[in-house]
């Protein structure tokens, strides 16, 4: 397996890639990990993937600096800010929606644990490596490395919004394009621990009328980012910058000056031939829901236990066709929905935080089997009402009381068979670990089919299906 780009999505695919046993070549343009913090926060449904893989206490340790720092925080500066209640989603008090709380971590910090983990993992990790150029033909694809080939069954496109492998596959996007004005993003090192202390925040909005914009807190004392309105880079930005923030920080050092504008746009196909795209390369999005790199994460959870299973002659090659047919209208949902916060925040149809952070998007068609009935039962997405629907990431319960092991830890990087009721009965129905499970969303007598990524595939009572509907999904006709 080929992955180009090493950034977060590309990292993390290849982490997935080794999780399930594939060998895989990562190569990546630049000589180092992001430079810049971009994304910040990860939602629960990457650190769930982030826990299959054996990283959550690391990220976490990582993310130590933030922690807590969840409150918005509003002033005409730094200095006279105050920070804002904590915002609750309605009707989300004592819901627990995951196994693992989200966090807040710098990309520009992530991507080392990521890039280490990987290489741990075996990955062959290529830094200061560029794809330039690539072909395919029926048996894999031919990718030149600066004038080195190397050959690979299968590439992984996550080479970022401007992918070229996108580009030469001759594949367009689609969307509503430039979203909002343009922003400059101010990245800065200034020491402002006793400025912010007992009053820390994720972002603060400042009204300056001569110094306008959001500052993020990166790690919550010395770095920082100043999204402001915009096309200039050439402003004098330590003056613009100490007035935002009310104080002389006389030690502020300006990193760097990024021109930015926020774009909703999706690829028409995740998929050609031997090549799939993941992350920024197939969709972008407003960040104002924090989906973008939160979106790539699952594109990259979903697609690699499918490649894995065609590598080692476990499924046939069509069964990567469902890869398109479920992510695609996923990256279309959360680009949408990251669109209208940004767009139309009061939109009363909004869906509920909860979905989109922990990956509610309920898959149509795909590797799913729907029986009878099913194909009325649709996940809502204005509440967060999880209930093991097929397509579906399985909702979360814990599995003891000292709240060690969940629902969502039983498949990955395996299939599993959660049933209600006897085990013994299904114990012969599929060559898979079959769990019994007590849980208000499995009536007495059905079974639930969960795919390595968590989705369930299948939900019914026929304790002769699950053999059937596991060979269906992994050979489907082409
Ligand atoms: C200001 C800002 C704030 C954001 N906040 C959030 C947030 O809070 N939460 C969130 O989920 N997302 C957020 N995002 C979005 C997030 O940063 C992106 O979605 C994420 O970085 C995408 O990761 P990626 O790995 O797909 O692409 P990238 O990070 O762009 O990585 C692509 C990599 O591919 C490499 N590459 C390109 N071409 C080649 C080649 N030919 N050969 C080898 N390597 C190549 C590039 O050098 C690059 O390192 C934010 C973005 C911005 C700009």
């Amino acid at each position: 397996m080929l992955v180009v780009g090493g950034g977060l999505v590309g990292l993390t695919t290849a982490l997935v890639l080794r999780h399930h046993g594939a060998a895989v070549t990562l190569v990546e343009t630049r000589s180092t990990t992001s430079a810049q913090p971009k994304a910040r926060r990860f939602h629960v449904r990457s650190m769930e993937v982030f826990r299959e893989l054996g990283l959550a206490p690391t990220v976490h340790e990582a993310a130590r600096d933030l922690a807590g720092h969840d409150h918005m925080a509003l002033g005409r500066t730094l200095a006279e800010a105050e920070q804002q209640p904590l915002w609750r989603p309605g009707g989300a008090d004592g819901v627990d929606v995951s196994p693992e709380p989200p966090c807040l971590l710098a990309q520009d910090a992530l991507e080392p644990v990521l890039r280490d983990a990987a290489a741990d993992a075996g990955a062959d990790i290529r830094f200061g490596t560029a794809l330039t150029g690539f072909d395919q033909d029926g048996s894999g694809v031919r990718a030149d490395l600066q004038g080195r080939p190397l050959r690979a069954r299968h590439l992984v496109a996550a080479d970022g919004a401007r992918s070229s492998v996108r580009a030469a596959l001759g594949i367009g996007r689609s969307g509503r394009g430039a979203i909002g004005d343009p922003s400059v993003s101010v990245y800065f090192r200034a020491d402002l621990a006793d400025v912010v202390r007992g009053r820390e925040f994720n972002l603060c909005r400042i009204e300056h009328p001569d110094a306008p914009g959001a500052l993020a807190s990166v790690d919550g004392r010395s770095r920082w980012v100043l999204l402001t309105a915009g096309t200039r880079t050439d402003r004098d930005w330590p003056a613009f910058l100490r007035t935002a923030l009310g104080v002389p920080a006389a030690d502020l050092e300006v990193l760097s000056v990024l021109p930015w504008q926020a774009e909703m746009l999706v690829a028409d196909r995740y998929s050609a031939g031997r090549v799939h795209l993941a992350g920024d390369a197939a969709h972008v999005m407003p960040p104002f829901a924090a989906m973008g790199a939160n979106t790539g994460i699952s594109d990259v959870h979903e697609l690699g236990w499918k490649l894995a299973a065609v590598l080692r002659g476990d499924a046939a090659p069509a069964l990567l066709d469902s890869y398109d047919a479920e992510r695609r209208p996923a990256g279309w949902f959360t680009a949408d929905q990251s669109t209208r916060r940004a767009t139309d925040p009061g939109a009363a149809d909004l869906a509920h935080p909860f979905v989109l952070a922990a990956g509610g998007y309920q898959y149509r068609d795909g590797a799913l089997h729907r029986s009878p009935g099913d194909a009325h039962d649709v996940e809502p997405v204005h509440e967060f009402a999880p209930a093991g629907r097929v397509g579906t990431r399985v909702p979360h319960r814990w599995l003891d009381e000292a709240h060690t092991r969940s629902t969502v830890d039983l498949a990955g990087p395996g299939w599993a068979l959660l049933v209600a009721g006897d085990p013994q009965s299904w114990a012969a129905a599929a060559p898979l670990p079959v769990h019994r499970l007590d849980a208000d969303f499995l009536p007495s007598g059905q079974a639930l089919l969960l795919r390595p990524d968590d989705v369930v595939a299948w939900r019914g009572t026929d304790v002769t299906a699950p053999r059937r509907v596991l060979e269906d999904l992994l050979h489907p006709s082409a």
